[in-house]
This record gives structure tokens, C-alpha cells and sequence, in this order.
């Protein structure tokens, strides 16, 4: 299979037999792979576990000396990983980045411009059947795929499924059918359902009007079928002798703050907001809805991400009992951040750090060495990069528009990008909303409504880590060039926002 295949040539070839149906195939493949990709997977394929919480910021992890939240689990697990320390997600809201995790293609070319629900449901936003996922890849290779949380990339369709997230004029939620799982043969998963301790879940199985509705924690809940799927419990959950890749798409530390077990909450008792609200942008004794919402919650939020990092905790202590820590690639990031009032923002959608800025780790042992890397990785890098390194690059669709960062996590040397992407599009208005650059430096975005003036907005993040001014105006040099700098990412992206001549 070469890097130039559609989805229906993808698709024939896999019927065939000529795409990795066979064993004999697959080793062939495997070899051709190995050759294409020295240094990256070499003997038995790796395994790949993912788990990425929902809207953990970057910030809220101990080891990075910011958030003052306990998290035992990523700390130890830091020391033995990759850590991207400038990683962000490119449109820090949920279905956009996943649908850029799943397709490697930003959000134009993948049609998922906003979140899906009913409202952005009749412009077609949902993930595509047609589509290749890096998931659809590791299928055609052998892989048993587990999808476990959510998953949040289908268009609700009428009749709504009936549930707490949607009611009869506005829906969230919806059962993601057989052939639209990209692979995954294993499911136990739902669109958006935020009732952490009730969760929402259709199995492999269940009909679009039976989900199960367990009495567990949502994180903890999932964990213990993580672990149940490593340990391939009764060799029910997937192919023993053929390598896997498990996702574990946790809604906490989403929304809403309380539905957290207390003793995840007792672990930080005796701590006031003012012990835990240390960033300068939040107005934390101030009456204005920031303040009043970073008290109210900033407690319950830490506690919730130290459950996330026990419940991840549990599933590498899993893996290693099973025998599989060397040869299983582990990543822990988020589908963004979190505001939590700063700069009198609630969550996220914008282009502060707090919303921006995602955990980013990655441990192979003896492949990728154990450091920090300030590497300016975008969404929908991730795609190229871990089939790269599984040493399936040559199966990288030419329709993915990420790019592989594979030589700088292995050796830390290669080509690295000068910039990263910032989106936000208004519903069914495609070429509005903001546009941005990030760089090491700065934060540079323009937001461009009906009938408006566009807007600047250039932070300073090196002489201004909390974003607290817009030096737009006194600075038109630097707007100058960054502003060529995301011209380069809208050509790119064919993004109808760039109209010619209108940026100089
Ligand atoms: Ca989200």
C-alpha cells in the first residue's frame, strides 16, 4: 500500500486480501514498513493506548510547577516520558480536535468545523464515513481496536435518543452506528453525556435504543474495562497473538465540577481557593462571574483531575502486570484546556494558554528517551506521528495534512514547524470566526465578524506568561509577520476566511 491511496482504492485493496488480511501479507507489509522506517517499530508492531481526559489543561499536572493539583500518576509517568511542553490543541473545543486526532486533516478538509449537535447538524458536521482514520489504518494491519468513553463526532439525528443531554429541540447526544467506528471492533462508547456518576454508554452491540447506564464514575468505570481489555479478560475483549490499540476518551475533568467522589475532594481538604487559584488572570476576590466561578469550582475541578490521574495510574499498572510496558506506546493528552475564569472566560474555545495548552505525553521505552521538548506539535500531527513511529508511514493517507514529528521524538532532531494554527468558526459561517498563530514568543489572532472591523489580539507570552495585554497596536511589525505566518497555515488549509488582498 502506498502513501497515494484513496479510501475506495483503501478499501478494494482491503477486500482483496492485499491490504494486511493475510498473516503472510502483513508480515510483508510489516517488513516494507520496517525498511521505510529506521528507528522507528521494528520486530512485533507496538501496541498503542491513548487516553485523553476532556478539557485537562496543560497547566493542571504537578510536575509542571503551575496548577498546584496532586497528580502522582503523571508525575512518575513524566519521568518517563516524552513531555510536550508547548503542545496545544488547534481548535480547543471537543469535535473539532477529534475529528483533527481521527483524520490528520484540519478542520475544512474534515467538515467538522464546530461541535456536533443538532444546530450543526444540518451543515453536514460529523465525522466522515469516507474518511480514512489512522484507526482504519491500524484495521487494514491487523490491530484489534478498542474504543472505550467518548467519542463525540456524530450529527444527532431525529428522532433524538432519549436522554438527559438532549431533549426534544436540542440535541447532544447519539449512538455512533457499526460503520461509522472506523475500526474499532471493540465499543463502549456515546456522543456527549455529562452525568458523571450515571453514565451513558452503547457496547459493541447495544441497538441505538438500549445504551447501558452503569452506577460507577465515569473515569473509574472505564478503567476497569481498560484494564478488563489489557488483561484480555476470558479472551473475550480482543485478538490475544495480534497487537492492539485502545483509546480511553474520559469526560472528567469536563464539566460539571461537583460529580466528583469525595475522596479525590478530601485529598485537598484544609486548601482554600485562594491555596489553589495562582494565576494572575483570574480575579479570583473579585464579584464578577470569573472570580465567583474559579471559587466556586477550582477545588472540585483539581479533584477531579487527581481521579483521572489514579484511574490512569490504574491502567499502566495494567499494562506492566501484563507484560506489555516496552512494547506498548502510551499517550496522555486532552482535547483541550480549561479557563476556569481566567480572563473572565468559563472553559475554553479561545485562544488563551488556559484553554489552549494540553498535557502531551508519550512513553516507548527504549525508543523515545524520557525529556522535555518544546516542540510545537498541532492536532493533526498526532495522526502521521504514531503511525510513523508504529512504522506505518507508508500507509499515511496524502489526504492528512499533519506532519509527522516522529525523528524529533525519537532523536529530538528534524525539521520543526516555526508556528501553530488557532481556530474558531461560528456555525455554518465557514469563513468567519478567528484565526491565529502561536509561536514560542507570541499569541496572534484576528477575529473577523459580519459587518465588524477585524480585531487584533497579540500577546507577549514570554514578557506576559498570563496574556494580561494586547499589544497589537504597538507592535505592527510583529503583527506584520505573523500575520504572513498565518496566511501560510490558511492557503494551506484552503480556508475560505483568507480572502486574496485582503491581508497585507
Ligand atoms: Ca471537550
Amino acid at each position: 500500500m502506498n502513501r497515494n491511496l484513496t479510501r475506495r482504492q483503501f478499501l478494494k485493496a482491503a477486500a482483496a486480501g492485499s491490504v494486511a488480511i493475510s498473516t503472510t501479507t502483513s508480515a510483508a507489509l510489516l517488513r516494507k514498513a520496517e525498511g521505510a522506517g529506521a528507528g522507528r517499530a521494528s520486530g512485533k508492531p507496538p501496541n498503542l493506548v491513548f487516553v485523553f481526559p476532556d478539557q485537562m489543561r496543560g497547566q493542571a499536572m504537578g510536575f509542571t510547577g503551575q496548577d498546584p493539583v496532586i497528580t502522582p500518576s503523571l508525575d512518575e509517568f513524566a519521568r518517563q516520558s516524552l513531555v510536550l511542553t508547548h503542545a496545544v490543541s488547534t481548535y480547543p473545543v471537543c469535535s473539532p480536535y477529534r475529528a483533527m486526532l481521527m483524520t490528520g486533516k484540519f478542520p475544512h478538509a474534515n467538515k467538522v468545523l464546530s461541535n456536533c449537535n443538532s444546530n450543526s447538524a444540518p451543515f453536514g458536521c460529523e465525522l466522515q464515513q469516507s474518511d480514512i482514520c489512522w484507526s482504519d489504518v491500524l484495521k487494514a494491519r491487523g490491530y484489534s481496536l478498542g474504543y472505550i468513553g467518548k467519542w463525540h463526532l456524530d450529527a444527532p439525528h431525529k428522532p433524538y435518543v432519549k436522554c438527559e443531554n438532549n431533549s426534544e429541540k436540542f440535541a447532544w447526544n447519539e449512538w455512533c452506528p457499526p460503520n461509522r467506528r472506523h475500526g474499532f471492533d471493540f465499543w463502549y462508547s456515546y456522543g456527549t453525556y455529562d452525568y458523571h456518576f450515571t453514565p451513558l454508554y452503547w457496547a459493541t452491540d447495544s441497538p441505538r435504543n438500549k445504551p447501558l447506564r452503569p452506577k460507577q464514575w465515569g473515569p473509574e468505570h472505564e478503567a476497569d474495562l481498560a484494564i478488563k481489555y489489557i488483561r484480555n479478560e476470558g479472551g473475550k475483549y480482543r485478538k490475544e497473538n495480534k497487537p492492539f490499540a485502545l483509546v480511553v476518551s474520559m469526560n472528567p475533568p469536563h464539566t460539571p465540577y461537583n460529580l466528583v467522589p469525595k475522596k479525590y475532594v478530601d485529598m485537598y481538604a484544609g486548601k482554600t481557593y485562594k491555596d489553589l487559584s495562582n494565576r494572575p488572570n483570574v480575579n479570583i476576590e473579585g464579584d464578577t462571574p470569573g472570580g465567583r466561578l474559579a471559587r466556586k469550582h477550582i477545588k472540585n475541578y483539581f479533584a477531579m483531575v487527581t481521579g483521572v490521574d489514579e484511574q490512569f495510574g490504574r491502567i499502566l499498572s495494567a499494562l506492566k502486570k501484563k507484560g506489555l510496558e516496552d512494547n506498548t506506546i502510551v499517550v496522555f493528552t486532552s482535547d483541550h484546556g480549561n479557563c476556569l475564569g481566567a480572563h473572565e472566560q468559563a472553559t475554553k474555545n479561545v485562544h488563551y494558554e488556559e484553554s489552549m495548552r494540553v498535557p502531551f505525553l508519550i512513553r516507548w521505552p527504549g525508543k523515545i528517551g524520557a525529556r522535555h521538548d518544546d516542540l510545537p506539535v498541532s492536532t493533526p500531527d498526532i495522526y502521521p506521528t504514531l503511525l510513523d513511529l508504529m512504522g506505518f508511514s507508508v500507509d499515511i493517507p496524502k489526504q492528512v495534512q499533519g506532519i509527522s514529528q516522529a525523528s524529533i521524538f525519537l532523536t529530538g532532531k528534524g525539521k520543526r514547524p516555526a508556528s501553530q494554527l488557532y481556530m474558531w468558526v461560528p456555525v455554518g459561517k465557514p469563513a468567519l470566526g478567528r484565526r491565529g498563530v502561536r509561536t514560542h514568543r507570541y499569541t496572534f489572532v484576528i477575529s473577523k465578524a459580519e459587518g465588524k472591523p477585524n480585531e487584533y489580539v497579540l500577546h507577549d507570552n514570554v514578557n506576559d506568561p498570563y496574556q494580561l495585554k494586547n499589544i497589537a497596536d504597538e507592535q505592527p511589525q510583529i503583527v506584520r509577520e505573523l500575520t504572513k505566518e498565518l496566511v501560510k497555515w490558511l492557503r494551506k488549509n484552503k480556508d475560505p476566511w483568507l480572502k486574496i488582498g485582503e491581508l497585507k
